[in-house]
């Protein structure tokens, strides 16, 4: 990440990919910035369901229709790793690629995810030295991971398998617990939720026990679908800040927009997409 990108005269379609994808709210808030910008006539977004046996195909179709970008939720995000010409260093670190830029047919993978949650929580806390407890160890967990590493915080992994938090904490330099220890979590500066417990259509769950939970810390959840999820709830009722995950995907997209544009992104405009495609 980083660069600006030049953008080739003739690719003006860019997609999202997934399995499913109907759902995504990309397509809401990308067309919205490009109107904002006079560029709805130059680049148009779109989301196609790709099985993940069809992800061959459509990476043929992305060079032979030259189309600019390709943004990929689950299940891609690592097997998408295969038919890129390049890819970021960061993106490679973290093992995830979820936003393809073409460049006159010169495929190069980035990592947005991971920058969605920093910045949301940069505006109100630094990280520098901060107890972060990472609840989760799929593939957010690992973009969140690495970026509360590298910004300098102190970060516990707690996941249901805690082999695979283990493993995580391991290749990021954060420590490593099962949930049987979440009461440890007391101590934490910063929660953050990267499981899918809470997630609808299962909105009664909640990874973590309220009771963890206290005014002075700040409880981000990855999750927007609820907007409002239990965790959050709970948390806001206890007095502890709360992040939405519409902030953390509203941030990689941002940072989609000017990787495939070349320009900044109007990001209130994005915001407003957003919470009128979730009806908040
Ligand atoms: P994933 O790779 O499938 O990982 C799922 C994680 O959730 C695993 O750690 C899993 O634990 C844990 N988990 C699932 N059900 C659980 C339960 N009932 N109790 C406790 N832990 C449970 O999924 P992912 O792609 O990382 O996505 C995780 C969440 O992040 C999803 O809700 C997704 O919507 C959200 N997300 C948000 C954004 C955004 O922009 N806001 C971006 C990416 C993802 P085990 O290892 O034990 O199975």
């Amino acid at each position: 990440a980083g660069a600006i990108v030049v953008m080739s005269a003739d690719a003006k379609l860019c997609m999202i990919i997934g399995d499913p994808v109907a759902h995504s709210l990309s397509p809401a808030i990308h067309n919205a910035a490009y109107k904002a910008l006079g560029l709805g006539g130059r680049f148009r977004y779109e989301a196609r369901q790709v099985k993940p046996d069809q992800l061959a195909d459509f990476m043929n179709e992305v060079r032979d229709k030259d189309i600019r970008g390709v943004s990929c939720t689950a299940p891609h995000k690592v097997a998408i790793m295969g038919h890129m010409d390049d890819i970021d260093p960061v993106a490679a670190r973290i093992g995830a690629v979820n936003t393809v830029v073409n460049d006159k047919g010169r495929l190069k993978g980035y990592n947005t995810d991971w920058l969605g949650i920093m910045r949301s929580l940069e505006k109100i806390t630094p990280l520098k030295g901060k107890r972060v407890a990472l609840l989760g160890a799929g593939g957010a967990a690992r973009s969140i991971a690495y970026g509360l590493v590298e910004k300098g915080a102190k970060v516990t992994v707690y996941n249901r398998t805690v082999e695979k938090a283990r493993a995580l904490a391991e290749e990021f330099g954060a420590d490593s617990a099962g949930l049987d220890e979440v009461a440890a979590v007391k101590q934490a500066d910063i929660i953050v939720n990267a499981t899918s417990a809470g997630m609808s259509p299962n909105d009664g769950a909640t990874p973590l026990p309220e009771e963890y939970i206290s005014g002075g810390q700040i409880v981000f959840d990855s999750i927007y679908v609820p907007y409002e999820t239990r965790l959050l709830k709970e948390a806001a009722a206890r007095g502890a800040r709360v992040i939405h995950g519409t902030e953390m995907l509203l941030a990689q997209a941002v940072e989609q927009f000017r990787l495939y544009t070349g320009y900044d992104a109007p990001e209130d405009v994005m915001r407003r997409a957003l919470e009128e495609a979730l009806g908040i």
